[in-house]
């Protein structure tokens, strides 16, 4: 098994008929068809009631059993080639760093989120425990048996960071606390630190807090849109999804309070109709309040209702990442940057040799997330090809090579200065 993942289809649809960004007129999800009463809410799983046992591997071949968080979490397929539940082998990668865990029920998420593989309107066809998400298959494990591993392996663990990703569901706040304290019971916080990408629309501050005092490190808060009108066409009432961007911003401000400095974030997905000045405007913001942001490159995923969409073009999406870099680790604000009239970065407000050395470093270009052990700049979430296929990498989970950065130079059209 690999977690490679191969995408049928046509490049030049992937990667925008020519042009160098996703204009927001492109990008408008289609319209989620209404679920067969049958296939609501889990219905298939619920009434088969198979009960699990063991690793279960996403199979629409088989009945899908009946798990439920806090027993069992779904879990990327490169952590549980990484934690040694399935053999595989990644694209230049030996391993991932992070071991995020997904809540899971047979209700799965009941938001419609249009780019999301979990998205509601799946259960049509696709029971929660089987559908790919970020490109790839997410495998259900008991709770129990990866705190065992990862008690046992203790110093050796490959993990610098473990991530709690919640859903939008009735059980999502309380079965996170019952997740967090399974892990600190046994596994010091302190040796691998926990992060939290939270579920602001079922939760309060108190519950903000609660995570903290339990021993989370990190609080992150999943905006994906950069707009909120992107928001609402792509996670509220748009795809009747029941997310606001109020409510969003008002936990992630309680997550500032809370956590502090350094201590949370954003995830904004890039390409989905926003300009580059936008995108990069809301990364200041972030950084100005204390925060970090958490990169993904769109890439249609297979089943949600942007799968007809084109990938962010590389250039767009090398300008973004390169900004968000300048932006968040070396001090350069988006207001000396220059965009044009269309609303893409024509200069980085750096001197050329300092934005050679940036880009010949390549750290800009590697997956974002929270830190782990390396450096403050390199994410232990390095998602691998979670936002593209490893054939035309978007988030690179690896230290690039020189002929790596020599593709980015072509992208980025900045070829290098001569010494
Ligand atoms: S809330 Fe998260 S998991 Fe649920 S559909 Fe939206 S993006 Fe996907």
């Amino acid at each position: 098994m690999s977690c490679l993942k191969q995408d049928a289809g046509n490049p030049t649809l992937f990667y925008g008929e020519g042009r160098d960004f996703n204009p927001a007129a492109v990008m408008r999800p289609r319209k989620p068809s209404p679920t067969p009463k049958e296939r609501r809410n889990g219905a298939d799983v619920k009434n088969s009631a198979i009960l699990p046992t063991g690793v279960y591997r996403p199979n629409n071949n088989i009945q899908t059993p009946d798990m439920r968080s806090p027993d069992y979490v779904q879990m990327s397929t490169a952590a549980a080639i990484t934690l040694g539940v399935m053999q595989g082998n990644m694209h230049r990668c030996s391993c991932t760093r992070c071991l995020n865990l997904l809540l899971t029920y047979p209700e799965g998420c009941r938001a419609n989120c249009a780019y999301c593989g979990l998205a509601r309107h799946r259960e049509a066809d696709r029971n929660y425990a089987d559908r790919n998400f970020i490109r790839v298959d997410w495998p259900a494990v008991p709770m129990a048996q990866i705190v065992d591993i990862v008690a046992r392996d203790g110093a050796d663990s490959p993990f610098h960071r473990m991530c709690i990703s919640m859903i939008t569901h009735p059980r999502s706040d309380a079965d996170t606390v019952s997740v967090l304290k399974a892990w600190t019971h046994r596994i010091d916080p302190n040796s691998i630190p926990v992060s939290i990408l939270s579920n602001p629309t079922t939760m309060s501050r108190d519950d903000v807090a609660a995570l903290k005092d339990l021993g989370a490190d990190i609080f992150t808060v999943a905006l994906d849109a950069a707009t909120p009108e992107i928001f609402d066409v792509t996670r509220g009432k748009g795809v009747d999804s029941p997310h606001s961007w109020r409510k969003y911003w008002e936990i992630l401000n309680h997550a500032r309070d809370i956590f502090g400095p350094n201590k949370f974030g954003a995830h904004i997905v890039v390409g989905m109709g926003e300009t580059e000045h936008e995108v990069l405007s809301l990364v200041q913001r972030l950084v100005d309040i204390g925060g970090h942001s958490h990169m993904f490159c769109f890439f249609p995923e297979r089943g949600s209702l942007m799968d007809h969409l084109p990938a962010t073009p590389r250039d767009q999406w090398r300008r973004v990442q390169l900004g968000r870099y300048l932006i968040d680790y070396r001090g350069v604000r988006v207001e000396n940057m220059q965009f044009d009239d269309a609303g893409r970065v024509k200069d980085f407000g750096l001197p050329k040799s300092e934005l050679d050395a940036v880009i010949e470093e390549g750290v800009a270009f590697r997956t974002s997330g929270c830190p782990g052990k390396f450096a403050e700049d390199v994410s232990a979430c390095d998602r691998p090809y979670g936002d593209s296929p490893p054939s035309n990498i978007a988030s690179y989970p690896f230290q690039l090579n020189k002929r790596d950065i020599a593709k980015i130079r072509r992208q980025l059209e900045v070829p290098r200065e001569c010494s």
